[in-house]
C-alpha cells in the first residue's frame, strides 16, 4: 500500500513535544462522533441538506470535520451508494489530496481575511525579465469593506488569537491573479486571517460565482466552507441569502461559527444546526497522550487543562511554552487577587498590561504561520513580514486582540470557582490543574460575588474591543473590582 502523502502540519502550529500526525480521515478527529455520525448517514443515503452551520467554540475541529465530509462525498475510492458505517475517505486519491490542500475546483474554504500589502524582494535576475511598475510603500490597510464602518466584532466570546482552524492560513490575493513582480521589488497582496476580520462583500460574491460554475470532472458534490459565518460584511448576507436558498443541484455549504447567537436569523433559518462540544479534560488529555507518546505527561495535563476542550488550541500551546507560562502568571494573580487590598489593583492591573505584551510575543509567531522561521518558505516569510508592518502600524489592536485572549483564561478561573462553590466534587473544571487552589478559594466567594466577577470581566471585554476604551485604566477597574468581588455578600 502506498504511504500517504506528507501532508504539511497546519499553519500557525510549531511542535516542540511531538509532532501530531496530520487528519486525513474522520477516524483521526478527535471527538465529535455524534456530528460525524449525522454527516456520514447525509452523504451515505444521499440525502445531503442544501447547508449545515457548525456551531462551537473556535479551535474544536469544525472545519477539520467539514474537510473530511467533502472528502467523504468525493473519494475515488468511495463508490456513490457506499453506505454510512463504510464513509471513510482514503485520504490519498486525488480528490482528497486536493481537497485536504484545499486546492479543489469544488471545495474552498472562506475565512475572514484582512488584505495586507507587502512588498515582495525578488531576486535580481528573477526581477530583471519583470516589467517595470511603479513602487509603492507597503501599506497593511482593512480589507475591502473599511473596518471603521462596521459593527464591532461580537464580544460574546471575543476574536480568537487562535482563529478557528489554522492559526494564520493565508491565501495570497485569491481573487487578483498573481502578483506581478517589479524590477526587484512589487507589491503582493494577501488575505491573512486576523482575529477580527470580517468576511467581505467581495469574498461572498466569490462563493455565489463559483457555484454557478460547473462541477469539475470526477467531482460528485461541492462543498464550500464559510467560517466565522458571524463576521459576515452586513451587506454581503443577503448576497449570500439567495444562494443558500436555492443552491445549485449537487453544492452544500457549510457554515461555521463559534457566536452562533450573533449569526443572522435569516441564515440560520436555511441551515441544518450541527453542535460541535467540547471534548472533556480526561477525554482530552487521553487523546493528547495517545498522540504524543513522547511528550512529558506534565506538560501534556498542563496543556489539556487549558486547551478548554478544544483540541486545535491544545496543538497552539504544546507548541508554545511561553504562552503556558503567562497563563499560569495569569492565573497565580487571579488567586492571590481573593486576598488582595483594594489598593493593590493598580499594581496588578499593570501585571495584567506586562501580562499581556508576553502573551502578544508568544502568538505573534504563531499568527505568522508554520515555516516563518524558514527562509526558504517565501510565502510564510512574506506573511510574517506582512503581519509584522502591521503590528507596527497598528499595535494597540494587536494589544486588544491578546488582551481578549486573557480575559477569557480569567472568565474561567470564575467559571471554575462558581462551578466548585456549587458542586465541591465536580469533574467539569476547565483549570483542573489548578484544581487543590480553585477547591480551597471557591467557599470563600458569594454565588453574587462570582457572578459580579464574571460580568465584570465581560464588560472590561466590550469596554476594550467595542469602545476602544483605554487599556491600563480598564485593567486597573477589572482587577479593582474582581478583588471587590470575594467581599461581596
Ligand atoms: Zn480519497
Amino acid at each position: 500500500m502506498p504511504l500517504p502523502p506528507a501532508v504539511p502540519l497546519r499553519k500557525g502550529i510549531r511542535l516542540v513535544s511531538c509532532e501530531l500526525p496530520a487528519i486525513m480521515a474522520f477516524a483521526d478527529i478527535v471527538g465529535h462522533d455524534k456530528a460525524i455520525e449525522v454527516l456520514r448517514r447525509a452523504a451515505g443515503s444521499g440525502r445531503v441538506a442544501q447547508a449545515y452551520l457548525f456551531a462551537g467554540p473556535p479551535n474544536i475541529g469544525k472545519t477539520t470535520v467539514a474537510k473530511q465530509f467533502a472528502k467523504a462525498l468525493n473519494c475515488e475510492k468511495l463508490p456513490e451508494g457506499t453506505p454510512p458505517e463504510q464513509l471513510e475517505p482514503c485520504g490519498i486519491c486525488h480528490n482528497c489530496v486536493r481537497i485536504e490542500e484545499e486546492n479543489h475546483p469544488d471545495f474552498m474554504v472562506l475565512r475572514p481575511g484582512l488584505r495586507l500589502e507587502t512588498r515582495d524582494e525578488l531576486p535580481e535576475d528573477a526581477a530583471s525579465e519583470q516589467e517595470d511598475e511603479a513602487v509603492e510603500e507597503p501599506v497593511a490597510q482593512d480589507g475591502p469593506g473599511l473596518f471603521g464602518d462596521e459593527e464591532p466584532a461580537p464580544a460574546q466570546t471575543g476574536p480568537s488569537l487562535f482563529g478557528d482552524e489554522p492559526a494564520a492560513a493565508v491565501q495570497a490575493g485569491p481573487r487578483k491573479p498573481p502578483p506581478k513582480a517589479k524590477r526587484r521589488q512589487s507589491k503582493i497582496a494577501m488575505y491573512v486571517e486576523l482575529p477580527d476580520a470580517l468576511i467581505y462583500t467581495e469574498q461572498i460574491q466569490e462563493v455565489v460565482d463559483r457555484t454557478s460554475v460547473k462541477l469539475a470532472a470526477g467531482t460528485r458534490h461541492r462543498v464550500i466552507v464559510i467560517t466565522e459565518a458571524d463576521r459576515i460584511q452586513y451587506n454581503a448576507v443577503d448576497r449570500l441569502l439567495k444562494t443558500l436558498e436555492e443552491p445549485p443541484a449537487r453544492t452544500t455549504f457549510v457554515l461555521t461559527s463559534s457566536n452562533p447567537a450573533v449569526v443572522k436569523d435569516t441564515i440560520v433559518s436555511r441551515c441544518q444546526t450541527i453542535k460541535f462540544q467540547p471534548l472533556t479534560t480526561s477525554q482530552m488529555l487521553e487523546r493528547l497522550t495517545e498522540r504524543c507518546p513522547d511528550a512529558d505527561a506534565d506538560t501534556l495535563r498542563a496543556v489539556a487543562a487549558m486547551a478548554g476542550g478544544r483540541f486545535g488550541r491544545a496543538e497552539h500551546l504544546l507548541a508554545t511554552p511561553a504562552a503556558r507560562a503567562v497563563r499560569d502568571g495569569l492565573l497565580t494573580m487571579a488567586a492571590e487577587s481573593t486576598d488582595a487590598l483594594l489598593m493593590q489593583c493598580m499594581a496588578m492591573g499593570e501585571k495584567i498590561i506586562d501580562l499581556n505584551e508576553q502573551w502578544l510575543a508568544a502568538t505573534d509567531r504563531a499568527l505568522a504561520g508554520d515555516g516563518a522561521g524558514d527562509p526558504s518558505d517565501r510565502l510564510a516569510q512574506l506573511r510574517a513580514k506582512a503581519i509584522a508592518e502591521m503590528g507596527k502600524s497598528s499595535p494597540d489592536r494587536f494589544k486588544r486582540i491578546a488582551m481578549n485572549q486573557l480575559l477569557d483564561m480569567l472568565q474561567s478561573w470564575y467559571r471554575d470557582l462558581a462551578l466548585l462553590r456549587a458542586a465541591p466534587h465536580s469533574q467539569l473544571v476547565a483549570n483542573s490543574d489548578w484544581r487543590d487552589t480553585l477547591g480551597d478559594l471557591a467557599p470563600l466567594y458569594t454565588h453574587k460575588g462570582l457572578r459580579f466577577a464574571s460580568q465584570t470581566i465581560e464588560n472590561t471585554r466590550a469596554d476594550l474591543l467595542g469602545h476602544n476604551a483605554n487599556m491600563r485604566l480598564a485593567c486597573e477597574v477589572l482587577m479593582c473590582k474582581l478583588i471587590a468581588s470575594r467581599r461581596r455578600r
